[in-house]
């Protein structure tokens, strides 16, 4: 992978304060912690890690790593029917190599559940947990609405020894999927709907990725969170702004239980322009066939955003940029895609590449020459060097690169036009030959043997400079030209995300021509290929017999544009 930012780079900007840092510096101050900082990152494996992921592990493990503190990689792997080992290892993977670092601290919710249970029992012997009997329709229509109070369950009375029996028994199996439930005695008529007498446990008679069959009952989200975080010794257990209004339900669970209690704090959950950032509705694109799996380029998922070529030092410095706020906002996806243009200017060699050949046939230049033709890699980086590029009589330049009439702004190739075929010399075009049916075929030109490296003795100037690549030499390639896979900016606003997929997002072009070092590249290699765009080998589909280049990003900078304009 070309990602040479080493991986203990700041993850997060050391300039300025976030509202997170400015309330663990004040933590730390008055001692609150012993002054210690211990975040983590709890995803639930039911899907891969996309970009909004990549926000929050940034966050955290950056608070840690500035001061000095530690990071926990958790599983919530709370609900079985869900969860799978695939997602298991493609997380770790991804958080790894975004640069996530959780030492020996990988957890697993499951590895607590015979604690949580303990802890269950806690609160019924306290007298502030409960069994109902009742079932899931029921639990609903006597939660009652905004409006008006819910109502009490028939068995929200019954004794602690009643309580704790049917709790063991319901552990124990004794009773089907829905057929009872744990639930917390607070406060049927709050305001806040999540402390009308939430659930604890549910049963649920199925197969666990790591625990098997040991158990039939699984703790509910609110309930497994914060003895989660209690459990590992989180001092600020930092999550989206959705769960605001779960504090006072994770505070409860953690006052009544009497235990370590750490501190909730929300901040803004990352949304993109053209991007959807729901794991589920993820999970359906790729199960309908939507796009070819969770790695394909057009996904917003970690493993999608690094086979297109993203690397992992660009999307750090996007959640950089983008900051932690207690607000929610959309942000425009050029800003992202800025970020990696950013990178690659610095880094990405400039190669020639064409994706639309029409052949060049140089008249005057003699049959079966081969120059070599000293190309410089990167202008911004002299330290890359040059390489040889050979050049010879028959050469492709991109059809769209001559016109037969064109118009007085054109500078590229029309009959009679000079350009400069870029690092060699200056051509002429003398005809433009067709076929029976009036396609153009061939152009046939000359050139000036006294042009070479770009200018001439009578300094002579011309406008165009193309980019090409010889016939013998060139290797063969398969282009993927992406776009945004929705046509609507927010395509988490509609019903139907089908409805808005742009048919265009993904448009593949064969037969591309590209300079021969390109057939040397291994996948994950990024390079400029010259106005069209950064590109990286395909790590799935490119070999050396017929490389295939994934389209990360054109050229066009409209971010910058926009920042220009403000
Ligand atoms: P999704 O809605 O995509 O399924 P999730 O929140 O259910 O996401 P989890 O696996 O529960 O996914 O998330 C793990 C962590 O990542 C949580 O702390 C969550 O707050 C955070 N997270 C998820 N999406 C975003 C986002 N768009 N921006 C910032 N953080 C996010
Ligand atoms: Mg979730």
């Amino acid at each position: 992978m070309s990602d040479t930012i080493p991986n203990d780079a700041p993850l997060q900007s050391v300039e300025s304060n976030n509202f997170i840092e400015t309330i663990i510096e004040a933590d730390n101050k008055s001692g609150r912690w012993d002054s210690r900082v211990h975040t983590r990152f709890p995803p639930e494996p039911n899907g891969y890690l996309h970009i909004g992921h990549a926000k929050s592990i940034c966050l955290n493990m950056g608070l840690a790593r500035k001061y000095g503190g530690k990071f926990n990689l958790r599983f919530d792997d709370t609900n079985p029917t869900t969860e799978d080992t695939e997602y298991v290892d493609s997380i770790q993977a991804d958080a790894r190599w975004l640069g996530a670092d959780w030492e020996d601290r990988l957890f697993f919710a499951s590895d607590y559940f015979e604690q949580m249970y303990v802890y269950a029992e806690d609160l019924v012997n306290k007298g502030l947990a409960y069994v109902d009997d009742q079932n899931g329709e029921e639990i609903r229509e006597n939660r009652g609405t905004v409006k008006t109070p819910g109502v009490n369950s028939p068995f929200r009375d019954r004794s602690v020894e009643e309580n704790l029996d049917l709790l063991r028994r319901m552990r124990a199996g004794e009773f089907p999927d829905g057929a009872k439930v744990l639930r917390a005695k607070i406060d049927m008529a709050a305001p806040n709907m999540l402390l009308r007498d939430p659930l604890i446990y549910r049963i649920r008679h199925a197969h666990h990725h790591r625990t098997g069959d040991q158990w039939c009952i699984y703790p509910m989200y609110d309930w497994a969170h914060g003895t989660e975080d209690s459990l590992e010794g989180i001092t600020h257990s930092v999550c989206t702004l959705e769960f605001e209004v779960h504090r006072p339900l994770y505070d409860w669970f953690l006052d009544k239980l009497e235990v370590y209690h750490p501190q909730q704090i929300e901040f803004a959950r990352l949304n993109l322009t053209y991007t959807l950032m729901s794991k589920r509705k993820l999970l359906k694109l790729v199960q309908d066939g939507h796009v070819s799996g969770w790695d394909d380029p057009r996904m917003p998922t970690l493993s999608g955003l690094r086979r297109r070529g993203y690397t992992a030092s660009a999307i750090r410095g996007f959640c950089d940029r983008i900051g932690v706020a207690r607000r929610d906002s959309v942000v425009d996806v050029q800003l992202l895609e800025h970020c990696l243009r950013e990178e690659m200017n610095l880094t990405a060699r400039r190669v020639m590449a064409v994706l639309d050949p029409l052949k060049v046939v140089i008249t005057n230049y003699p049959e079966g020459q081969v120059e070599n033709i000293e190309c410089q890699n990167n202008p911004e980086n002299e330290a890359d060097g040059t390489r040889m590029v050979p050049f010879s009589r028959e050469l492709w330049i991109e059809r769209d690169d001559f016109l037969e009439d064109p118009p007085r702004k054109f500078f590229r190739l029309g009959p009679g036009r000079e350009v400069r075929l870029k690092h060699a010399y200056y051509v002429t075009c003398d005809e433009a030959v067709k076929d029976d049916d009036g396609n153009i075929v061939e152009l046939r030109c000359t050139y000036d043997p006294d042009s070479r490296g770009g200018s001439t003795p009578d300094g002579r100037r011309v406008k165009g400079t193309l980019q090409w690549v010889s016939v013998t030499h060139g290797v063969d390639a398969e282009v993927r030209l992406y776009d945004h896979l929705f046509s609507d900016p927010n395509p988490g606003d509609a019903e139907d995300v089908t409805t808005v997929l742009n048919p265009d997002s993904l448009v593949v072009k064969t037969g591309c021509k590209l300079e021969p070092e390109l057939g040397a590249a291994k996948p994950g290699d990024s390079f400029q290929f010259m106005r069209h765009g950064y590109f990286s080998a395909d790590s799935e589909d490119s070999t050396p017999e017929r490389p295939v280049f994934n389209r990360t990003v054109s050229l066009k900078d409209s971010w910058a544009k926009i920042q220009q304009k403000d």
